[in-house]
């Protein structure tokens, strides 16, 4: 039986995507075998991965000088990647958010140099709460230098719950000229997002996209060129943007299942209409956490509070492990906490439906009534 799964990754898929992966499975629109089994390079699978990036363009309305590269590595292998690819002998600027943002600056300046990667906004605060990350900089908070060849920052911290809701305000005083490069892992389609205020974006797939050994770049082409000598050619967008993500073997499978939940987010009206339900979800989930009279407590700034990944404690940390094994009797999966935050998370991706999320709401105010 299918429960209520509010993993943070890799997370549910709907599903309708899944019935169909299980109906093509041993035999894809004829082809006589399953998509695992067919060449990246034939005319079916060719088909697939066109139709994928076309959809995806047409949901994210992906302007035409940008290039589409399906990959592998995670965005943990972005956060070598993207120096290796646009320092080009620069500086890049730094913004940390949260766990996410904090490790793509710490191998940045691993691979790349300390002095050539500068972090110049960091909102970590340990004296504050016990998990450090609550809030973004204000915008007249930090400054992008001017010659900076990138700046870098995570749209939404995963682990911290914390997520720019507003790109256009936040990024208001970068320099014109600096490329933002954007890892958006786990918001990516949520909602409308202005791709072009972006020089480049990336996102591991298991989140918003589909199966985990795909991550997705999306690179303005004027970015392409300026890799480190000697970086190896997988590694290398220029040359992955050449070859169409061919290359090599691409992850032929998770670009199929990545390929039907674009085509499941169009037909439920794109991500306009995503960007309604989960506004709606993250607004019920968030009103049962305030509204609990400190029951649970949800300790970010409400500007940014993310719309995916919500983490939440109880007021009494001695009841976690009754209210995860309640959950759990109760049909909801996957609510412990990260590990370096402790107490609840509940990641609502796109995936998650309006009534997983009521049904997490009617067990929290089930719970604390009958704990209070
Ligand atoms: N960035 C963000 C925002 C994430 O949430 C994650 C994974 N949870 C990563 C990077 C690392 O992704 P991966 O495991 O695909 O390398």
């Amino acid at each position: 039986m299918r429960l209520w799964n509010f993993s943070a990754g890799p997370a549910a898929l709907p599903a309708e995507v899944l019935e169909q992966v299980k109906d093509e499975l041993l035999d894809w629109h004829g082809a006589g075998c399953g998509v695992m089994e067919m060449s990246h390079r034939g005319k079916e699978f060719m088909s697939i991965a066109q139709q994928a990036e076309a959809d995806l363009r047409e949901l994210m309305g992906i302007p035409a000088n940008y290039k589409v590269l399906f990959l592998q590595g995670g965005a943990t292998q972005q956060f070598a990647q993207v120096p290796l690819n646009l320092l080009n002998g620069g500086k890049a600027d730094y913004i940390v958010t949260g766990s996410w943002s904090k490790k793509a600056l710490k191998e940045a300046q691993r691979v790349c140099g300390e002095s050539s990667v500068r972090c110049i906004a960091n909102t970590e605060d340990k004296q504050a709460v016990a998990d450090g990350f609550t809030r973004l900089p204000a915008p007249s908070g930090f400054s992008v230098n001017a010659d900076a060849a990138y700046l870098h920052l995570c749209t939404n911290e995963t682990i911290h719950g914390v997520e720019v809701l507003d790109e256009a305000a936040f990024l208001a005083g970068v320099p014109a000229g600096v490329p933002v490069v954007g890892d958006l892992s786990s918001h990516i389609l949520s909602r409308p997002m202005d791709v072009s205020r972006y020089a480049m974006i990336y996102a591991g797939a298991q989140k918003n996209i589909g199966p985990s050994g795909l991550t997705l770049a999306i690179v303005r082409e004027d970015l392409l060129g300026k890799a480190a000598a000697g970086l190896p050619e997988v590694m290398d967008y220029q040359v992955m943007a050449k070859h169409d993500s061919m290359l090599n073997t691409p992850p032929t499978f998770a670009i199929y299942v990545a390929g039907l939940v674009f085509q499941w987010l169009k037909r439920i009206g794109g991500v306009a209409e995503m960007g309604r339900i989960n506004a709606e979800k993250a607004r019920l989930l968030y009103a049962a956490i305030d509204g609990s009279n400190g029951f649970y407590r949800n300790p970010v700034d409400v500007a940014c509070r993310s719309q995916m990944n919500v983490p939440f404690t109880l007021h009494d940390a001695a009841l976690d492990a009754d209210f995860l094994a309640g959950a759990k009797d109760a049909g909801l999966l996957a609510l412990k906490g990260h590990k370096s935050v402790g107490g609840m998370r509940a990641s609502i991706y796109n995936a998650m439906p309006l009534d997983g999320v009521r049904a997490l709401v009617a067990y929290m105010e089930d719970f604390a009534k009958r704990k209070a």
